[in-house]
């Protein structure tokens, strides 16, 4: 059997290792566009900052590691076509130019996701700036040793703009993050992001909110970004207003994709071919709260179904329960995360909710560096199942967030949160936990 994997990092990796483990007589090619493999994207803010000092340690595996395991990688080949019916896509190498067919009995589609750089004047300008791949960040690096370069505007205050200020912050940059939207990280709800706002204006990260990025201005290299407001200096600019999935080679293949073209699959991995599969950035993610199809690009999910496509294709039949979306980031000295589904979420989807939102403690008094942990949680009115949980702290925040995705994960509800037996001693912990507590201060 032949297997073609088409883009080499999180999701096409885990498919094309899982793969070989399962069947070691398939015959499995990867064809990633790049010049890096298998990487870990989500270390990028801290190799900008310096925390991690060579690119290479994002490296997981190379080509020749992978050869090593019989799977063929081909890096700086780009798929350009796909014929789903006659099995078969087309290759350009990007090297050399040469344009080349190969077959295969089945594909994984993992092409990922790009940044999104709206068409606005002044975009091709010098010292503009996407950050996605590793390619990106080793051209950005370069730009930002330059003492020259002392402001940083960053357009859109998603995860990326939020962890990229913390980075620019570390570098003694001028940063200014734009976002054309209420606050900074509005995937989390209010209560949240208004305290993660805080902590970056604490450090001296200024933020425009509800400014809309017009125009790029400069000659030959940015100099300036207009918005909907006003025009700020600017020696570098950084784009981060979100992903769209790299699936424009597929457009009038016959695969199915979404209106913003995200491809179409099943908790199997399997496109509307029964022999095509896909995962990652550039598909569709089931969200089991929603209980429909999401696009959430993260890496966390982009290797499990990674895993499951590969798992699948080589004949097995896992299945992907969905995802909570859970996430988490650090911002200077606060840890946030969250899981499930926001109020906002909730509303639009026009559940019957309720929200509480506490401030408990990370620890005991009597210990040292006591700090207050904030927890909002979202539930259904009725039957008191929780839906989404949100948390932010100095200490203990990012990883309690696990606790609540396995109470949703579970459909517990807040009477069995409120009373769940979790770990305690005075350095970790209050005899409740803050968990407990979020469930029992609401019931
Ligand atoms: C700065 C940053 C920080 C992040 N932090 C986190 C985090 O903390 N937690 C988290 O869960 N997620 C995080 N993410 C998201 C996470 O990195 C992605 O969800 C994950 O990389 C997706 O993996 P993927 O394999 O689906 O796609 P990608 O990583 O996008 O890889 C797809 C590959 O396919 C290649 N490709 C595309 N088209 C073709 C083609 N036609 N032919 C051949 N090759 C092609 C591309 O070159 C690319 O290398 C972060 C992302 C970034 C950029």
């Amino acid at each position: 059997m032949k297997i073609i994997v088409i883009g080499g990092v999180a999701a096409g990796m885990s498919a094309a290792a899982k793969a070989k483990r399962v069947d070691k007589n398939a015959e499995i090619i990867v064809y990633e566009r790049g010049e890096y493999i298998s990487y870990g994207s989500c270390g990028i803010p801290y190799y900008i900052s310096g925390i991690t000092k060579d690119f290479n340690s994002l490296i997981q595996r190379t080509p020749e590691d992978f050869y090593k395991k019989d799977i063929k990688v081909k890096t700086n080949h780009e798929v350009i076509k796909v014929f789903p019916k006659e099995n078969k896509l087309i290759v350009k190498n990007l090297k050399n130019g040469e344009v080349f067919e190969d077959n295969f009995d089945k594909l994984m589609v993992a092409s990922g996701a790009s940044a999104i750089v709206p068409p606005i004047k002044g975009k091709e300008l010098k010292n503009v700036y996407t950050l996605k791949t590793l390619e990106d960040s080793i051209k950005l690096k370069k730009t930002l040793i330059s003492k020259e370069i002392k402001k940083v505007a960053i357009v859109g205050g998603g995860y990326i703009g939020v962890e990229l200020a913390e980075s620019m912050v570390k570098l003694n940059k001028e940063v200014c993050i734009i976002e054309a939207g209420e606050r900074v990280l509005n995937v989390f709800d209010k209560e949240i992001s208004e305290l993660v706002q805080e902590e970056l204006r604490s450090k001296g990260v200024q933020i425009r909110v509800k400014e809309k990025v017009e125009e790029l201005i400069g000659e030959e290299y940015v100099k300036a970004v207009k918005t909907s407001e006003n025009t700020y200096n600017a020696d570098i600019v950084i784009m981060s207003i979100g992903v769209r999935p790299n699936t424009e080679f597929l457009k009038d293949s016959g695969i199915e994709l979404t209106e913003k073209g995200a491809v179409i699959i099943d908790n199997y991995m399997r496109t509307n071919y029964k022999n095509i599969y896909s995962a990652g950035d550039c598909a569709v993610v089931y969200h089991r709260v929603l209980k429909e199809n999401t696009y959430i690009a993260l890496a966390t999910t982009a290797n499990k179904m990674g895993k499951i496509a590969g798992e699948n294709m080589a004949g097995g039949s896992r299945s992907f329960p969905g995802t909570l979306g859970s996430s988490m980031l650090k911002v200077m000295k606060l840890q946030a995360a969250m899981t499930g589904i926001s109020e906002a979420q909730a509303k639009a989807k026009g559940i019957n909710y309720e929200t509480n939102f506490i401030k408990a403690k990370n620890h005991v008094s009597y210990y040292p560096d006591q700090t207050d942990l904030y927890i909002k949680i979202i539930y259904e009115k009725d039957t008191h199942r929780l839906l989404g949980a949100q948390t932010l702290g100095k200490d203990g925040a990012a990883l309690r967030i696990g606790v609540f995705a396995a109470a949703i994960y579970n459909d517990m509800t807040l009477e069995e949160i409120a009373l769940m037996d979790l770990g305690y001693t005075p350095p970790y912990a209050t005899a409740w936990d803050a968990v407990n507590i979020s469930a029992e201060a609401t019931i």
